[in-house]
């Protein structure tokens, strides 16, 4: 089965990505990008610098970066955030929590926009 082929819900316009397939789940506000999307690889891509961060510094206890472009669309496309917010100036807190795993803080800017 080709996944490009799966019909998007337009019932849920917000909770879908725009580049692919991927539908979201309004109750868990989970959206998994198909292979290729430029959201979901800038997602992985984004993920594996997070990783990197901690294996080169595993005494850091979190790291703050700016939310990136995937990472801002894959919000707003999940339902997580409302697609009218401006995510611009907004940071992310990532916390360790396990091998492998990583919990993720979003910040609004410092002292509003
Ligand atoms: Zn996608």
């Amino acid at each position: 089965m080709m996944p490009s082929q799966i019909g998007r819900d337009h019932s849920h316009p917000a909770i879908a990505c725009d580049d692919c397939t991927a539908v979201g789940n309004p109750d868990t506000l989970t959206l998994s990008h198909d292979d290729g999307c430029p959201v979901g690889r800038g997602l992985d891509e984004m993920s594996a610098n997070d990783r990197a961060f901690f294996e080169t510094r595993p005494n850091a206890p979190h790291r703050v970066r700016p939310v990136c472009w995937a990472e801002a669309q894959h919000l707003k496309r999940s339902g997580a955030v409302p697609a009218d917010v401006d995510l611009t100036g907004w940071r992310v807190r990532i916390r360790p929590i396990g091998p492998g795993i990583r919990s993720r803080q979003y910040l609004p800017p410092r002292g509003g926009a």
